[in-house]
């Protein structure tokens, strides 16, 4: 019998979880973290999570965490949304990651996953899909992550899976069922020699990458989708909006965007928090100049790295020191 080779992705071999996380008010060592598979969230995909970045300082002294308070709130308005509504509130989810971090020593660059679910059925609450009648549970896991993207910019496809629209599941809310979406696109571009893909919403316009929003540059003017384009409205794309205009002085324009204005942007990038800020050098058999000496891709990349390393004073409040 052939056994398959299992290849492990950039992030998986720069990736290493820490050894304790937080589960129902409890820390538990990270292997003995369990579900019991009727775990409703497991079954339906009813949870909401958050991805939230902690860096080292530029000093090296302190671990900070990059617009904490902004992610424990978005991940409560997910939350709400699906009715998962007896959790910790945002004081006590802020304390108990900082303390996590801090039982786990951590002391470089870091990730971490809040997660709100939907969890056992309540007495007297009959099987089946369902938001009320159902506990719900928060657990929180860390992990040591740098940056995972290819700093020399990455290529991407349009996938012919179209972005969630609104209507059928929220897009502003980071639920976990939603990401079947997302998997099914980077999968099939993986798949294809690509490293992303980009998604169009029901309206056949721009929306966002599969884990990241997506902005074009035009003649020194960034251009991305409006939040009405079926988009999670990104922390990334927030602070990337910011920093242009503030930073950069340059012209922000949130629009519509259709496919072909994007190949014949002059440069693309990606933001998130997870792949911060990423160039993208070629979609499909377009070649973008994302990393062409000043390019405006590697000015924001580079504002944005001295930002969340609190190498700017101005912008110091959108940290959370961990020590
Ligand atoms: N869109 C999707 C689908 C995402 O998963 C993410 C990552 N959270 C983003 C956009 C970017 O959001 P943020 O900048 O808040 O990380």
């Amino acid at each position: 019998m052939n056994i398959p080779v299992r290849h492990t992705s950039s992030i998986e071999t720069k990736t290493a979880h820490h050894p304790l996380v937080y589960l129902n008010g409890e820390i538990v060592e990270t292997q003995n973290a369990t579900l019991p598979v009727t775990t409703q969230a497991f079954n339906y995909g009813t949870g909401v999570f958050e991805g939230i970045r902690g860096y080292i300082s530029h000093e090296g002294e302190n671990v900070n965490i990059f617009r904490l308070d902004e992610h424990i709130r978005r991940l409560l308005n997910s939350a709400s949304l699906l009715l998962i509504d007896d959790i910790p509130t945002a004081d006590e989810i802020q304390k108990s990651i900082l303390n996590l971090l801090r039982l786990n020593n951590a002391r470089s660059d870091c990730y971490i996953r809040p997660l709100a679910f939907k969890q056992h059925l309540l007495p007297g609450s009959g099987f089946g899909v369902k938001l009320s009648g159902v506990s719900s549970g928060l657990s929180i896991n860390t992990l040591n992550m740098r940056s995972y993207v290819k700093q020399d910019g990455i290529r991407c496809t349009f996938s012919s899976w179209r972005r969630i629209a609104d209507n059928a599941i929220p897009v502003r809310a980071k639920i976990t069922g939603s990401y079947v979406n997302s998997a099914l696109a980077i999968e099939s571009a993986r798949l294809s020699g690509f490293d992303d893909a980009f998604m169009l919403n029901t309206h056949g316009n721009l929306s966002e990458a599969t884990t990241s929003n997506i902005f074009i540059v035009k003649e020194n003017k960034i251009i991305t989708p409006p939040v009405n384009a079926h988009i999670l409205e990104g922390i990334t794309r927030a602070t990337v909006i910011i920093l242009a205009k503030e930073r950069l002085g340059l012209e922000v324009e949130e629009r519509d965007i259709l496919p072909s204005e994007v190949l014949m942007a002059d440069e693309c990038f990606l933001s998130g928090t997870g792949v911060e800020i990423s160039p993208v050098i070629q979609i499909d058999h377009h070649h973008l100049k994302s990393i062409n000496d000043e390019s405006t891709t590697l000015s924001i990349r580079n504002i944005y790295q001295q930002v969340v390393r609190g190498e700017i004073d101005n912008f110091s409040s959108w940290l959370t020191p961990v020590y």
